[in-house]
């Protein structure tokens, strides 16, 4: 039995070891999260392969550890908002396709193929912006971790690229709205597949040191399948423009219908929480885009795409003012902004295009059109791109210097 002296005593202690513990607790909280500031290093500091032109401060060191990356994500390095902005709009992007995932009623089987495309490119934005995000978390864990990272990173805007293709050419630009024939819009994803996987090793192959102008190849090498990819929906843009997009040119006889009204609608489209949105929609059919979205965001998100190559190349602020915009500002970082809004812009396009195509009269009713979206023509493209590029990820990460 325990004296009262001993419980005392023992209370005493605890009373010493508490405080003790908890202090530890929170001192190693603040580490993690902020207090401690990390341990930097200049350009001239860093290995030849972990400088990046016209940065001079805020480097992590090379080789770091996994927590010393997580922690950096909270701490004033010059990766630390290249993350950010990839990360914050990956959060908005995965919210908004759940949002729609609940909204949508996927048990209608005409409105689960025609969302197929939508989701498949919703996964391409996604993994474009997470692969991102961790790449320039975790570049600094070792330099071939760097080289993987980044390989992943350009490997990421393949997967994308094939996954805008993707809904493009079932959902905005499908091939009975843009006027090509129908031997262009089978070579299309085919196409569009070959130049990005090339797109990919192009890039790889920019990390070996002897290569120069590497920003502008890189820019360059993935502006060929953008342009491509976009063809068909510029040519439905100028349709627009220049007003060729009549019922009788573009639309064949599946797609006729009565402006009346008379061919039943879609028997089940958007559930209550989208209705809105849904009744903003053409009412002319998926080819007129009598709806602002497709005309304003359409141009918006060239823009944007074109402005985050020229930022790229440029290399602006950080080129002309040396050591100022190495952690805030610098052009990685407008590139990331440009990119992210282009493809929520984007993302809006795609979207409208899928309530278009479930809540036009007699779209429904098209067997043709929905007979070419399949598991294959959507997911099946992107699995099949997705495994030549992790093959050519480990081949490049095991041949390039350390
Ligand atoms: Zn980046």
């Amino acid at each position: 039995m325990p004296t009262p002296t001993d419980l005392s005593s023992r209370s005493a202690d605890e009373e010493k070891v508490l405080p003790k513990k908890t202090g530890k607790t929170i001192a190693r909280l603040k580490e993690l999260l902020y207090y401690r500031p990390l341990l930097l290093k200049q350009h001239c500091d860093m290995p030849k392969f972990c400088r990046e032109r016209h940065i001079y401060t805020g480097y992590r060191p090379n080789p770091s550890s996994i927590a010393y990356c997580v922690r950096s994500m909270f701490h004033p390095t010059n990766e630390t908002f290249n993350f950010w902005t990839h990360f914050v709009p990956l959060i908005f992007l995965a919210m908004r396709r759940r949002d729609l995932s609940i909204a949508l009623d996927l048990d209608c089987q005409e409105v689960a193929t025609l969302s197929a495309p939508y989701f498949a490119y919703s996964l391409g934005c996604c993994v474009l912006l997470l692969c991102s995000s961790i790449a320039h978390l975790f570049n600094c864990v070792s330099i071939q971790a760097r080289h993987l990272c980044f390989c992943i990173d350009y490997g990421a805007i393949s997967f994308y690229s094939i996954a805008a293709t993707v809904a493009y050419s079932h959902l905005v630009s499908p091939p009975h709205c843009h006027g090509f024939d129908a031997g262009s819009s089978t070579l299309y994803i085919p196409a569009a597949a070959a130049t990005v996987v090339l797109a990919h090793i192009v890039c790889c192959h920019t990390r070996f040191p002897h290569i120069k102008y590497r920003y502008v190849l890189r820019t360059v090498t993935y502006a060929v399948p953008f342009v491509l990819i976009s063809l068909p929906t510029m040519m439905r843009m100028s349709n627009l423009i220049f007003n060729v997009a009549t019922n009788e040119t573009l639309h064949d006889g599946h797609y006729r219908y009565s402006q009346s009204g008379s061919i039943p609608r879609s028997s089940c489209g958007i559930a209550g929480a989208l209705d809105d949105f849904a009744s903003t929609k053409s009412t002319k059919g998926h080819c007129d885009l009598a709806s602002h979205v497709f005309p304003t965001y359409y141009p918006a998100h060239l823009l944007l795409f074109l402005l985050a190559a020229i930022i790229n190349m440029s290399r602006f602020p950080e080129k002309y003012f040396p050591r100022v915009f190495d952690v805030v500002g610098s052009s990685h970082q407008w590139f990331h902004i440009a990119i992210a809004l282009g493809i929520i812009v984007q993302s809006f396009i795609v979207e409208e295009a899928m309530f278009d195509a479930i809540d036009s009269p007699g779209i429904l009713h098209s067997v043709t059109w929905l007979s070419n979206i399949t598991f294959l023509s959507t997911m099946g493209w992107l699995v099949s791109v997705s495994a030549i590029l992790i093959v050519t990820v480990l081949i490049y990460t095991s041949i390039l210097p350390c």
